[in-house]
């Protein structure tokens, strides 16, 4: 019996891992479930999961969750200190679900105690890479790649000590626009920018899946987990999202993973690792597919790639502000106050207004975050005064 928390379960991620949990009841049982504002989502989990703690982020929901698990013998708690209190629990595998940077402190009180880490959320080894790592190494935690591409490489490498490889692809499907001009970038909305064509996912991811800063953050994510320089990450567009991830190694051989575009695979490897979990996920039937096509990139059209490996070649605080930028800059532009192309462009005009020192501690993770998400709803106060739904003076 494996018992696991998943952090962010009513997400995609957390639903796609609980529903694994539902083929295997015998191998899983769950100790903590969180979620941040969906205290019904997540009563309905707990009712069904029946875990030790169940935790809200938002405590303004804390009542609601506590109301709908009255008189079921339920543990609840809420605020980041409840989010803490879960993934410190003892389960063997703690699911790092949560979006954004709202999860480093959480998916660190994991680390800390040395538990598996089943990482989804990328921006924790964007915002905090070195310290991340330096904690899973003082404290011997495990740390489990869920992010397809990264979960591919991780299958792709084993065997190897790593010193026989050459380089690393990952590839992207391009998003919703792939084949857009600028003028249809530009004029993009939000209901254009979430209809992603081959993954179901959410909101914030999706957004930046289309604007490729995805990718970007993906690189910084596999530079973190495989120690690997910029020179030897490749990104390829691939639009089936069948090839997730492809190690080239010494001897010109490619070992690359492919599978349905299906979280629950990169998910279920992580949860039975070392060994295979059967899955009842669609199979991959490539005589029905039989196109896989590749292409590099459009370095015009998707800038986001050139700052994020400038970020990645700068280190230092320079990714911990490209994430907290483009987390500002992707809600402006859910709320309609900012166009598509204006993310990107947010997002540069903070980084470059700003260079802080590299952090050396969390804290300072958190002050850097805070202050380039300050400058960035300046930079989009400045340059949108209005909102763009509103008519012009
Ligand atoms: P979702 O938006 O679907 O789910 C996010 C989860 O986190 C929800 O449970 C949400 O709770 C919770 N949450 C949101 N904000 C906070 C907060 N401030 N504090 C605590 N909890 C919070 O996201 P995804 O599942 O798509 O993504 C999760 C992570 O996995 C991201 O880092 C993403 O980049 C990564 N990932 C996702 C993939 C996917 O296929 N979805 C693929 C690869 C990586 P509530 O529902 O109450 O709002
Ligand atoms: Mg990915």
């Amino acid at each position: 019996m494996t018992t696991l928390t998943v952090l962010g379960a009513t997400g995609s991620i957390g639903l796609s891992t609980l529903a694994l949990v539902d083929e295997h009841p015998e191998r899983f049982r769950v100790t903590a479930l969180t979620a941040h504002s969906r205290p019904d989502a997540l009563a309905e989990l707990a009712l069904r999961y029946r875990p030790e703690l169940t935790v809200i982020g938002d405590p303004r929901h804390h009542r609601q969750l506590q109301e709908r698990l009255a008189g079921h013998g339920l543990a609840t708690a809420a605020g980041e200190e409840g989010l803490v209190a879960a993934a410190g629990l003892a389960a063997d595998c703690v699911v790092a679900g949560i979006v954004g940077i709202a999860g480093l402190a959480p998916t660190m009180a994991a680390v800390h105690r040395g538990a598996t880490v089943a990482l989804a959320n990328k921006e924790c080894l964007i915002a905090a890479g070195h310290l991340f790592r330096a904690a899973v190494a003082e404290h011997g935690a495990r740390l489990l790649p869920v992010d397809s591409e990264h979960n591919a490489l991780f299958q792709a490498l084993a065997g190897s000590d790593g010193r026989d490889v050459e380089k690393l692809t990952i590839t992207a499907s391009g998003g919703p626009f792939r084949k857009a001009s600028v003028a249809e970038m530009r004029a993009a909305t939000p209901e254009a920018a979430l209809r992603h064509p081959n993954w179901k996912m959410g909101a914030k991811i999706t957004i930046d899946s289309a604007t490729m800063v995805n990718k970007g953050l993906e690189l910084i994510e596999a530079h973190q987990l495989f120690d690997l320089p910029d020179e030897r990450l490749d990104v390829l567009v691939h639009p089936q999202s069948v090839v997730h991830g492809m190690v080239h190694y010494q001897d010109g051989s490619v070992i690359a993973q492919l599978g349905c575009s299906d979280m629950r695979v990169p998910i279920s490897y992580c949860l039975g690792h070392p060994e295979r979990l059967a899955s009842s996920v669609p199979r991959l039937d490539l005589a029905k597919l039989a196109t896989l096509s590749f292409e590099p990139p459009d370095p015009a059209r998707f800038p986001a790639l050139r700052v994020a490996r400038a970020c990645l070649r700068a280190g230092g605080a320079a990714p911990t502000i490209l994430n907290a930028a483009d987390e500002v800059a992707v809600a402006a532009f859910l709320d309609r106050r900012i166009g598509f192309l204006d993310i990107v462009a947010v997002i540069e005009e903070v980084l470059a207004d700003l260079s802080p020192p590299s952090p050396t501690d969390l804290a300072a993770v958190f002050a850097i975050d805070a202050e380039a998400r300050s400058l960035a709803e300046q930079a989009i106060r400045m340059r949108f005064p209005r909102t763009v739904s509103e008519p012009a003076p």
